[in-house]
Protein backbone atom coordinates (compact mmCIF):
# COMPACT_ATOMS: atom_id res chain seq x y z
CA UNK A 1 0.00 0.00 0.00
CA UNK A 2 0.90 3.40 -0.87
CA UNK A 3 1.82 5.70 2.29
CA UNK A 4 1.55 9.34 2.40
CA UNK A 5 2.43 11.18 5.63
CA UNK A 6 0.44 14.10 7.05
CA UNK A 7 1.59 16.22 10.26
CA UNK A 8 -1.35 16.01 12.42
CA UNK A 9 -0.38 17.74 15.44
CA UNK A 10 -0.38 20.77 13.52
CA UNK A 11 -3.11 20.44 11.68
CA UNK A 12 -4.97 19.90 14.92
CA UNK A 13 -3.72 23.25 16.13
CA UNK A 14 -4.79 24.60 12.65
CA UNK A 15 -8.14 23.43 13.05
CA UNK A 16 -8.58 24.44 16.86
CA UNK A 17 -7.44 27.70 15.63
CA UNK A 18 -10.44 28.56 13.53
CA UNK A 19 -12.77 27.67 15.79
CA UNK A 20 -14.20 24.23 14.43
CA UNK A 21 -15.51 20.85 16.19
CA UNK A 22 -17.24 20.12 13.05
CA UNK A 23 -14.23 18.64 10.11
CA UNK A 24 -15.43 17.24 6.76
CA UNK A 25 -12.39 14.29 5.68
CA UNK A 26 -12.01 15.11 1.77
CA UNK A 27 -9.62 12.75 -0.09
CA UNK A 28 -8.56 11.51 -3.48
CA UNK A 29 -9.32 8.29 -4.23
CA UNK A 30 -5.73 7.04 -3.88
CA UNK A 31 -6.21 7.73 -0.34
CA UNK A 32 -9.46 6.57 0.67
CA UNK A 33 -7.63 3.46 2.24
CA UNK A 34 -6.28 5.57 4.68
CA UNK A 35 -9.36 7.61 5.52
CA UNK A 36 -10.43 5.99 9.01
CA UNK A 37 -6.91 6.05 9.97
CA UNK A 38 -6.83 10.03 9.30
CA UNK A 39 -10.48 10.62 11.15
CA UNK A 40 -8.46 8.73 13.90
CA UNK A 41 -5.88 11.09 14.44
CA UNK A 42 -8.63 13.76 14.32
CA UNK A 43 -10.91 11.84 16.58
CA UNK A 44 -10.95 15.19 19.32
CA UNK A 45 -13.45 16.54 16.49
CA UNK A 46 -16.18 15.14 14.83
CA UNK A 47 -15.18 14.04 11.74
CA UNK A 48 -17.12 13.40 8.75
CA UNK A 49 -15.19 11.58 5.83
CA UNK A 50 -16.89 12.41 2.60
CA UNK A 51 -17.40 9.66 0.35
CA UNK A 52 -17.78 11.85 -2.72
CA UNK A 53 -15.43 11.89 -5.03
CA UNK A 54 -12.64 14.22 -5.71
CA UNK A 55 -9.91 14.66 -8.34
CA UNK A 56 -8.22 17.66 -7.74
CA UNK A 57 -8.02 20.83 -5.74
CA UNK A 58 -10.73 22.31 -8.43
CA UNK A 59 -13.16 20.10 -6.84
CA UNK A 60 -13.91 20.76 -3.12
CA UNK A 61 -16.76 19.95 -0.82
CA UNK A 62 -17.76 23.13 1.35
CA UNK A 63 -20.33 23.44 3.99
CA UNK A 64 -21.37 26.48 5.86
CA UNK A 65 -21.13 24.95 9.71
CA UNK A 66 -18.06 22.82 8.84
CA UNK A 67 -14.61 23.01 7.87
CA UNK A 68 -13.09 21.48 5.09
CA UNK A 69 -9.91 19.35 5.44
CA UNK A 70 -9.06 18.82 2.28
CA UNK A 71 -5.88 15.73 1.98
CA UNK A 72 -3.64 15.05 -0.88
CA UNK A 73 -3.77 18.21 -3.38
CA UNK A 74 -2.23 21.51 -3.07
CA UNK A 75 -4.52 24.48 -3.55
CA UNK A 76 -4.91 26.20 -6.93
CA UNK A 77 -3.11 29.32 -6.62
CA UNK A 78 -5.65 31.65 -8.80
CA UNK A 79 -8.54 30.23 -7.31
CA UNK A 80 -10.76 32.27 -4.52
CA UNK A 81 -11.43 29.27 -1.91
CA UNK A 82 -13.81 29.78 0.51
CA UNK A 83 -12.66 30.43 4.19
CA UNK A 84 -13.99 27.42 5.82
CA UNK A 85 -10.99 25.24 4.03
CA UNK A 86 -7.82 23.69 4.89
CA UNK A 87 -5.58 22.08 2.60
CA UNK A 88 -2.85 19.50 3.54
CA UNK A 89 -0.57 18.45 1.14
CA UNK A 90 0.24 15.16 1.33
CA UNK A 91 3.45 13.48 -0.45
CA UNK A 92 4.50 10.05 -1.35
CA UNK A 93 7.33 8.34 0.09
CA UNK A 94 8.22 6.54 -3.31
CA UNK A 95 11.61 6.70 -4.20
CA UNK A 96 12.58 7.50 -7.61
CA UNK A 97 16.26 6.57 -7.17
CA UNK A 98 16.54 3.59 -9.10
CA UNK A 99 14.34 4.36 -11.78
CA UNK A 100 15.82 7.45 -11.94
CA UNK A 101 19.54 5.69 -12.32
CA UNK A 102 17.85 3.42 -15.10
CA UNK A 103 16.58 6.34 -17.37
CA UNK A 104 20.44 8.18 -17.22
CA UNK A 105 22.17 4.76 -18.18
CA UNK A 106 20.40 3.47 -20.90
CA UNK A 107 18.69 6.78 -22.04
CA UNK A 108 20.29 8.66 -25.25
CA UNK A 109 18.16 11.38 -24.43
CA UNK A 110 20.55 14.67 -23.16
CA UNK A 111 18.30 17.52 -22.37
CA UNK A 112 15.95 16.08 -20.00
CA UNK A 113 12.89 18.36 -18.77
CA UNK A 114 11.22 16.51 -15.67
CA UNK A 115 7.52 17.14 -14.67
CA UNK A 116 5.78 15.41 -11.94
CA UNK A 117 2.36 15.27 -10.18
CA UNK A 118 1.82 16.57 -7.40
CA UNK A 119 2.51 14.05 -4.96
CA UNK A 120 5.91 13.20 -6.48
CA UNK A 121 7.07 16.72 -6.75
CA UNK A 122 9.63 16.75 -4.07
CA UNK A 123 11.19 13.94 -5.87
CA UNK A 124 12.10 16.45 -9.09
CA UNK A 125 15.43 17.40 -6.82
CA UNK A 126 16.86 14.40 -6.33
CA UNK A 127 15.86 13.14 -10.06
CA UNK A 128 17.41 16.19 -11.49
CA UNK A 129 20.85 15.47 -9.50
CA UNK A 130 21.23 11.76 -10.41
CA UNK A 131 20.35 13.15 -14.36
CA UNK A 132 23.37 15.63 -14.52
CA UNK A 133 25.55 13.18 -12.13
CA UNK A 134 25.14 11.02 -15.77
CA UNK A 135 26.23 14.15 -17.64
CA UNK A 136 22.06 14.87 -18.88
CA UNK A 137 21.29 18.79 -18.70
CA UNK A 138 17.73 19.15 -16.97
CA UNK A 139 15.46 21.77 -17.45
CA UNK A 140 12.24 22.38 -14.77
CA UNK A 141 9.65 24.77 -16.09
CA UNK A 142 7.79 27.16 -13.52
CA UNK A 143 4.38 26.44 -14.97
CA UNK A 144 1.24 29.50 -14.56
CA UNK A 145 -0.67 31.15 -12.26
CA UNK A 146 -2.96 27.03 -11.71
CA UNK A 147 0.40 25.66 -10.73
CA UNK A 148 1.79 25.85 -7.41
CA UNK A 149 5.45 24.02 -7.78
CA UNK A 150 7.78 24.21 -10.38
CA UNK A 151 7.79 21.28 -12.78
CA UNK A 152 4.34 20.21 -11.77
CA UNK A 153 1.58 19.18 -14.04
CA UNK A 154 -1.88 18.83 -13.47
CA UNK A 155 -4.10 16.78 -15.76
CA UNK A 156 -5.43 20.12 -17.19
CA UNK A 157 -2.52 22.13 -17.51
CA UNK A 158 0.99 21.18 -18.56
CA UNK A 159 2.53 24.99 -18.70
CA UNK A 160 5.46 23.74 -16.68
CA UNK A 161 6.52 21.13 -19.64
CA UNK A 162 5.53 24.07 -22.44
CA UNK A 163 7.79 26.61 -20.68
CA UNK A 164 10.93 24.54 -21.35
CA UNK A 165 9.74 22.26 -24.39
CA UNK A 166 12.41 24.00 -26.53
CA UNK A 167 14.91 23.57 -24.33
CA UNK A 168 14.61 20.03 -23.81
CA UNK A 169 14.75 16.51 -26.13
CA UNK A 170 12.19 14.63 -23.77
CA UNK A 171 10.88 14.71 -20.83
CA UNK A 172 10.39 12.49 -17.76
CA UNK A 173 7.11 11.92 -15.95
CA UNK A 174 7.94 11.76 -12.25
CA UNK A 175 4.29 9.40 -11.21
CA UNK A 176 2.28 6.80 -12.67
CA UNK A 177 -0.65 6.13 -15.17
CA UNK A 178 -0.83 7.48 -18.74
CA UNK A 179 -2.76 10.81 -18.62
CA UNK A 180 0.03 13.47 -17.46
CA UNK A 181 2.39 12.00 -19.57
CA UNK A 182 0.51 11.99 -22.64
CA UNK A 183 -1.00 15.55 -22.06
CA UNK A 184 2.77 16.40 -21.59
CA UNK A 185 3.38 14.76 -24.77
CA UNK A 186 0.69 16.20 -26.80
CA UNK A 187 0.71 19.77 -25.76
CA UNK A 188 4.84 20.10 -26.51
CA UNK A 189 5.61 17.15 -29.12
CA UNK A 190 8.54 15.79 -27.26
CA UNK A 191 9.00 12.17 -26.64
CA UNK A 192 7.59 11.94 -23.10
CA UNK A 193 8.34 8.88 -20.33
CA UNK A 194 6.67 7.75 -17.82
CA UNK A 195 9.51 7.09 -14.69
CA UNK A 196 6.89 5.06 -12.49
CA UNK A 197 8.79 4.71 -8.77
CA UNK A 198 6.43 1.78 -7.83
CA UNK A 199 6.87 -0.73 -10.71
CA UNK A 200 10.58 0.84 -11.21
CA UNK A 201 9.49 0.77 -15.05
CA UNK A 202 9.94 3.75 -17.65
CA UNK A 203 7.17 3.74 -20.64
CA UNK A 204 7.58 5.82 -23.92
CA UNK A 205 4.12 6.94 -23.97
CA UNK A 206 4.27 7.32 -28.32
CA UNK A 207 1.95 4.76 -29.00
CA UNK A 208 -0.40 6.00 -26.17
CA UNK A 209 -0.36 9.16 -28.00
CA UNK A 210 -0.92 7.72 -31.52
CA UNK A 211 -4.38 6.20 -30.35
CA UNK A 212 -5.70 9.11 -28.18
CA UNK A 213 -5.17 11.41 -31.43
CA UNK A 214 -6.76 8.83 -33.77
CA UNK A 215 -10.05 8.77 -31.33
CA UNK A 216 -9.69 12.88 -30.84
CA UNK A 217 -9.98 12.97 -34.99
CA UNK A 218 -12.60 10.46 -35.22
CA UNK A 219 -14.58 12.51 -32.77
CA UNK A 220 -13.84 15.64 -34.55
CA UNK A 221 -15.32 14.30 -37.92
CA UNK A 222 -18.56 13.28 -35.79
CA UNK A 223 -18.82 16.41 -34.77
CA UNK A 224 -19.22 17.68 -38.03
CA UNK A 225 -22.63 16.19 -39.28
CA UNK A 226 -23.90 17.14 -35.84
CA UNK A 227 -26.62 19.88 -35.87
CA UNK A 228 -27.17 19.84 -31.63
CA UNK A 229 -25.10 20.69 -29.21
CA UNK A 230 -25.03 20.16 -25.56
CA UNK A 231 -21.87 22.11 -23.47
CA UNK A 232 -20.90 20.87 -20.12
CA UNK A 233 -19.93 23.74 -18.22
CA UNK A 234 -18.90 22.49 -14.45
CA UNK A 235 -19.95 23.35 -11.89
CA UNK A 236 -17.22 23.06 -9.62
CA UNK A 237 -14.99 26.11 -8.15
CA UNK A 238 -12.06 24.90 -10.24
CA UNK A 239 -13.42 23.86 -13.33
CA UNK A 240 -15.63 26.63 -14.16
CA UNK A 241 -15.42 28.17 -17.46
CA UNK A 242 -18.40 29.92 -18.23
CA UNK A 243 -17.27 32.71 -20.47
CA UNK A 244 -16.07 30.21 -22.32
CA UNK A 245 -19.05 27.85 -22.52
CA UNK A 246 -20.92 31.25 -23.99
CA UNK A 247 -18.01 31.17 -26.53
CA UNK A 248 -18.67 28.20 -27.57
CA UNK A 249 -21.92 28.17 -27.87
CA UNK A 250 -21.88 31.83 -29.70
CA UNK A 251 -19.73 29.83 -32.27
CA UNK A 252 -22.26 27.17 -32.76
CA UNK A 253 -25.13 29.33 -32.90
CA UNK A 254 -23.25 31.23 -35.93
CA UNK A 255 -22.64 28.28 -37.71
CA UNK A 256 -26.27 27.94 -37.76
CA UNK A 257 -26.63 24.80 -35.51
CA UNK A 258 -28.35 24.69 -32.24
CA UNK A 259 -26.45 24.60 -28.73
CA UNK A 260 -27.65 24.06 -24.79
CA UNK A 261 -25.94 25.12 -21.53
CA UNK A 262 -25.48 22.14 -19.14
CA UNK A 263 -24.28 23.16 -15.47
CA UNK A 264 -23.12 19.99 -14.25
CA UNK A 265 -21.81 19.33 -11.33
CA UNK A 266 -21.16 15.56 -11.09
CA UNK A 267 -20.56 14.52 -14.41
CA UNK A 268 -22.05 11.10 -14.92
CA UNK A 269 -21.89 9.78 -18.29
CA UNK A 270 -24.49 7.61 -17.92
CA UNK A 271 -26.90 10.59 -16.75
CA UNK A 272 -26.04 12.21 -20.10
CA UNK A 273 -29.35 11.35 -22.23
CA UNK A 274 -29.83 14.56 -23.85
CA UNK A 275 -31.37 14.94 -27.02
CA UNK A 276 -28.23 16.53 -28.39
CA UNK A 277 -26.09 14.87 -31.28
CA UNK A 278 -22.26 16.02 -29.59
CA UNK A 279 -21.32 17.12 -26.16
CA UNK A 280 -18.71 19.92 -25.83
CA UNK A 281 -17.11 20.02 -22.19
CA UNK A 282 -15.94 22.94 -20.74
CA UNK A 283 -15.70 21.35 -17.54
CA UNK A 284 -12.35 18.75 -16.51
CA UNK A 285 -10.79 18.25 -19.68
CA UNK A 286 -10.62 14.25 -18.35
CA UNK A 287 -14.41 13.88 -19.21
CA UNK A 288 -13.83 14.18 -22.65
CA UNK A 289 -11.03 12.59 -22.56
CA UNK A 290 -10.70 9.56 -20.05
CA UNK A 291 -14.93 9.24 -19.71
CA UNK A 292 -15.08 9.75 -23.86
CA UNK A 293 -16.70 5.82 -24.45
CA UNK A 294 -19.05 5.88 -21.54
CA UNK A 295 -20.91 9.35 -23.16
CA UNK A 296 -23.83 8.30 -25.27
CA UNK A 297 -22.46 10.91 -27.87
CA UNK A 298 -19.12 12.15 -28.79
CA UNK A 299 -17.43 14.82 -26.62
CA UNK A 300 -15.62 17.18 -27.60
CA UNK A 301 -13.06 19.51 -26.14
CA UNK A 302 -13.39 23.62 -26.86
CA UNK A 303 -10.51 23.54 -29.44
CA UNK A 304 -12.01 20.16 -30.96
CA UNK A 305 -15.43 22.28 -31.90
CA UNK A 306 -13.54 24.85 -33.49
CA UNK A 307 -11.72 22.76 -35.71
CA UNK A 308 -15.44 20.48 -36.28
CA UNK A 309 -17.06 23.86 -36.64
CA UNK A 310 -13.72 25.10 -39.12
CA UNK A 311 -12.80 27.92 -37.39
CA UNK A 312 -9.83 25.98 -36.90
CA UNK A 313 -7.44 23.73 -38.96
CA UNK A 314 -6.37 20.16 -37.48
CA UNK A 315 -2.90 21.48 -37.49
CA UNK A 316 -4.25 23.57 -34.33
CA UNK A 317 -4.74 20.77 -32.47
CA UNK A 318 -4.06 20.47 -28.97
CA UNK A 319 -4.86 19.02 -25.49
CA UNK A 320 -7.89 20.81 -23.92
CA UNK A 321 -5.96 23.31 -20.35
CA UNK A 322 -7.34 25.58 -18.67
CA UNK A 323 -5.85 28.43 -16.54
CA UNK A 324 -8.44 30.30 -15.48
CA UNK A 325 -11.74 29.99 -14.28
CA UNK A 326 -15.04 32.02 -13.66
S1 LIG B 1 -9.84 20.21 -13.60
FE1 LIG B 1 -9.59 17.98 -13.79
S2 LIG B 1 -7.48 17.70 -14.48
FE2 LIG B 1 -7.65 19.79 -13.66
S3 LIG B 1 -7.01 19.64 -11.51
FE3 LIG B 1 -9.23 19.38 -11.60
S4 LIG B 1 -9.57 17.17 -11.69
FE4 LIG B 1 -7.43 17.55 -12.26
Amino acid sequence: MIQYSVDFAALTEEIKKRGYERVLLQLPEGLTVQATEFAEQLSEFEVYISSTPTYGACDIEVYPDMLTVHIGHSPIPNIKYPDNIIFVEAFSDASFTAVAELFASFHDCENVGIVASVQHIKKIQNVKKILESHGKKVMIGRGDSRITYPGQVLGCNFSAAREVADEVDCFAFLGTGVFHALGVRVSTGKSTFILDPYSGTITDVESDTDRFVRQRFGAIVKAQEADTFGIIVGAKIGQRRRALARAMKNMIEDAGKKAYLIYSDITSPERFYYAVDVFVNTSCPRIAYDDYLRFPKPVLTPIELQIALKYKLWENFRFDEIVEVD
